[in-house]
């Protein structure tokens, strides 16, 4: 959710009923008598009295006029009360009317209801002034039906005026009714009234909406010849919203607002509103500079819809400037403004993460449902900081007096996807459904996500069904759920459910990387021609997951074709090709992309820098790896985390600096994870230092005691020195531990299916032929000098068992599946859970010789292209 200028101009209105209800009084305890059914005689009464002059009535009057003026509205109800009661007097007509258009102008409209009773009470026969003043009163409410009720009982006594039939109209326009505002305007027109500017100004409101729009502009043509355009500043502002809400068409708003002849805030805020609401926030920014330049001041919607602008863009400075400006004008306890600050340093927060919000929050005088949210919305997007969200959450309901919405709920729940929290995500939906907010559309989305993040689908399946009102968003966020957990068929099924309902680019985004979780590049092409079909393979969005599921399904050639017809592209477009070519071992091509980035004037982000050292890593492009390294805080800004450590480590220390990796590792400013550690052990298993390796192992079992990677990483370093007496006792712990190393596995997808096996796997229907194939390209890559690498192999078992054993390995199976199963056009696609053993890659090798074909292996690192004998990798893995 954005706290942007739509939602704060939305939100002000209904936010303000709210902040004046409890200054309501109750209706019984003011007026006791009132109740009782007026007695003819008394009315008489009071008519007489009220016939000579009496003496308190017109100091009583005057002082009702004035509070009501104020805006005092319940001292000015409690006189009237006053006068009837103590004085037996009839207040009259007049009274009544200012103490409507008060009650209206503060937007007091329970108070006005009030006034309405009492009117009828007083027995007073009512004049169209008052009348108007009701329907607008009910119209403002949304009670159209009380406003209409009213509109008809004055045909009757011919007493509706131009101003009842503008305000009817107005009425139906606000209250979602535009075809009968339109109706209603015709049925005026042939009643012989001339509309004015507020009737016009009402009814191009009724035309603000799409389909209606057209109307508008005949109207428009109408109030040109009328002159009205050029008499008022109400039928400017209609008008500029026809052209920015009913077109979407800024130029012409823009040509409305210059043509106006006189033009105040309202109008300038209008328009700056509008643009932004449209996404030009930098055009918005323009024109607040201009407004001032005219010497308009700002009030605190014209703030809070440029702050927001500046938000959107990411522009903290110009924000800044804004916020002296607020506090110049005295706005600082308006939460409206506050709200979208407090966004603002939300968005834009680059080194310290929210600090500058978190202060202005505090220093808030009155905090809102919209205050809360705000803040802790703006924890839960700018990355890392959930678990303070829900710490917030659990402050704002202790302190009590604002209770959550709908849209806190979301962030929280968001909040708890991100921990993968299920148990606090489950307190929150607890919370959710007590507060009545739990089937409410944005919480059950955020609930179908939760829980689908935090790997429990089927709480994630029974959000879904319970869901009252399934929107796109909510079939996107399950169908995500299932192509994160691999369940590609589920995410497909699902697809075939609503796909004739609609779908959007998320969907194809997230059916996308469900084919590119398990390299289904068939699945993948099928969507992209669906995308074509549908035209949405333009957007922005879809071609940047076209871009990885073609990557990450071994076709970087497809990848590169997406990225280079793209008409615009983002940071993300950037990365995904950056980080395509790096999986594939294409640094040359990988860093030509990210200079064009630079050059292109695109900022680079953490993922891309990860892409750009996992890039040098991947072919040991040491000291070009280091330059990006250093430039990366000092030139970009962006600080070095966890994962860029470990690139470097990884750089270092696979190309054999292994003691200036550990110093790396010292020097990083916070305490080095397991991931970094497991990098510099993989590095060690390469070079074969058991010295350093032991100490990377210690590290990791330190943190983590049950991973057993670790294990099985510092056991093939001592293997490969032939230290055996090491490799029992680790497999002696692992077996006390009850560690099991994850089994190994390897898939190919052909026509349309996926096949997969394990080591020694015979289960496939075609093992047989399978098998046979097997043994044959053994036989064959031998004769071209294949000796099988035993190495690694126990070495309790004699030569020839530890070659049958080799043979056995899943990739091995999957390619001799792919040769008798694949058009020989085509190369064969391999992917693997683990990583590729150092035997099965130099057998693939032969087998590229040997069978003259392609071979493109995806492991869980990186990508190896086996083509005429030799990897892409050039051994460097
Ligand atoms: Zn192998
Ligand atoms: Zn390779």
């Amino acid at each position: 959710m954005t706290f942007g200028a739509a939602a704060s101009l939305t939100n002000h209105a209904s936010n303000y009923i709210i902040m004046s209800t409890p200054s309501l009084f109750s209706p019984a305890k003011s007026a006791p008598t009132s109740h009782k059914p007026m007695n003819p005689r008394t009315k008489k009464r009071i008519q007489l009295i009220k016939t000579p002059k009496n003496p308190t009535f017109e100091p009583l009057k005057d002082r009702l006029i004035r509070l009501s003026n104020v805006g005092q509205i319940q001292e000015a109800i409690s006189i009237l009360g006053i006068m009837t009661q103590q004085h037996q007097l009839t207040p009259d007509l007049t009274v009544f009317s200012i103490l409507l258009k008060s009650c209206i102008r503060t937007r007091n409209f329970e108070l006005g209801k009030l006034v309405h009773l009492k009117l009828n009470q007083s027995g007073i026969k009512l004049d169209s002034i008052v009348l108007n003043s009701l329907i607008t009163l009910y119209s403002k409410c949304g009670d159209w039906v009380t406003a209409k009720t009213i509109f008809d009982s004055m045909g009757d006594d011919r007493l509706r005026d131009l101003v009842s039939w503008s305000a009817i109209i107005s009425c139906f326009a606000h209250n979602g009714m535009e075809s009968q505002a339109l109706l209603t305007f015709v049925e005026m027109l042939r009643h012989g009234e001339h509309p004015n500017q507020f009737c016009f100004s009402a009814v191009i409101q009724a035309c603000c909406n799409g389909d209606k729009a057209w109307i508008g502009e005949v109207i428009f043509g109408f109030v040109i010849k009328t002159g009205y355009f050029e008499l008022d500043v109400c039928v400017g502002c209609a008008l500029i919203d026809l052209f920015a809400k009913g077109f979407r068409d800024l130029v012409s708003a823009k040509k409305v607002f210059d043509k106006m002849p006189e033009r105040n805030s309202v109008t300038w805020t209008l328009l700056i509103t509008r643009y932004a609401q449209l996404g030009h926030h930098e055009d918005g920014i323009e024109l607040f500079l201009s407004m001032l330049l005219c010497g308009f001041v700002p009030d605190r919607f014209t703030l809070s819809s440029v702050v927001s602008a500046c938000a959107e863009l990411g522009f903290v400075s110009v924000g800044r400037q804004l916020h002296s400006w607020v506090i110049k004008l005295g706005l600082c306890s308006d939460v409206c403004v506050g709200c979208s600050l407090v966004d603002m340093y939300a968005k834009c927060a680059t080194t310290e993460p929210m600090e500058d919000a978190r202060k202005l929050f505090e220093r808030m005088p009155d905090h809102n449902v919209m205050s809360w949210t705000a803040i802790i919305t703006g924890h839960v997007q700018s990355g890392g900081l959930d678990t303070t969200a829900i710490e917030l959450y659990c402050k704002m309901i202790t302190q009590g007096d604002v209770l959550p919405n709908h849209f806190t709920y979301s962030s929280l729940l968001k909040a708890c996807a991100s921990l993968s929290n299920l148990q606090v995500g489950k307190q929150i939906h607890n919370h959710a459904v007590k507060s009545g907010l739990g089937s409410v559309n944005c919480v059950g989305n955020s609930l179908i996500s939760m829980y689908s993040r935090s790997g429990s689908m089927e709480d994630a399946q029974m959000a879904f069904e319970v869901l009252l009102e399934k929107n796109l968003v909510s079939y996107n966020a399950i169908l995500e759920g299932y192509a994160k957990t691999a369940s590609s068929g589920d995410a497909f099924k699902i697809f075939n459910q609503f796909e004739e309902t609609g779908v959007d680019s998320f969907t194809f985004a997230s059916l996308l990387s469900a084919a590119a979780s398990v390299g289904a590049v068939g699945k993948g092409e099928e969507i992209h021609a669906r995308l074509v079909k549908s035209g949405l393979d333009s957007n922005q969005r879809v071609c940047n997951a076209l871009i990885s599921m073609y990557s990450r399904c071994g076709d970087i050639e497809a990848a590169a074709r997406v990225f280079s017809k793209m008409e615009q592209r983002n940071v993300i477009s950037w990365t995904s090709i950056i980080i395509s070519f790096a999986k594939h071992g294409m640094a040359t091509r990988a860093l030509e992309k990210f200079d064009q980035m630079l050059n292109a004037g695109m900022k680079p982000n953490e993922v891309t820098y990860i892409a750009v050292l996992s890039a040098c890593s991947h072919v040991g492009m040491v000291s070009e790896g280091l330059k990006h390294f250093n430039a990366m805080y000092h030139e970009h800004n962006v600080s070095p985390k966890m994962e860029h450590y470990a690139c470097v480590v990884d750089l270092l220390g696979r190309s054999g600096s292994l003691d200036k990796a550990l110093d790396m590792i010292k020097s990083m400013p916070f305490k080095a994870d397991a991931l970094v550690w497991r990098t510099l052990l993989g590095a060690c298993q390469v070079h074969g230092n058991t010295e350093l390796g032991k100490l990377a192992a210690k590290m990791i079992t330190g943190q983590d005691p049950d991973d057993p990677a670790a294990y099985i990483l510092l056991s093939n370093l001592y293997a490969s020195k032939g230290q055996w007496e090491e490799v029992v006792k680790i497999r002696k712990t692992m077996k006390e531990r009850k560690l099991v190393k994850e089994a190994g596995c390897s898939w190919v997808e052909a026509e349309n299916q996926t096949h997969k096996f394990y080591v020694g796997d015979t289960c496939h229907p075609r093992s047989h032929e399978i098998y046979k194939e097997l043994d044959e390209l053994v036989m064959d890559i031998k004769k071209l000098g294949y000796v099988p690498d035993t190495d690694f192999v126990l070495h309790d078992l004699d030569e020839k068992e530890k070659e049958g054993y080799l043979v056995q390995h899943s990739e091995k199976i999957a390619v001799a599946f792919g040769l008798i199963s694949m058009s020989k056009t085509k190369p064969i696609r391999v992917f693997k859970n683990l990583r590729v053993c150092g035997d099965c890659h130099t057998a693939m090798k032969y087998v590229s010789v040997a069978r003259g074909r392609e071979i493109v292996v995806r492991d869980s690192n990186r990508f190896h292209h086996f083509k005429n004998g030799s990897c892409s990798c050039n051994d460097y893995w």
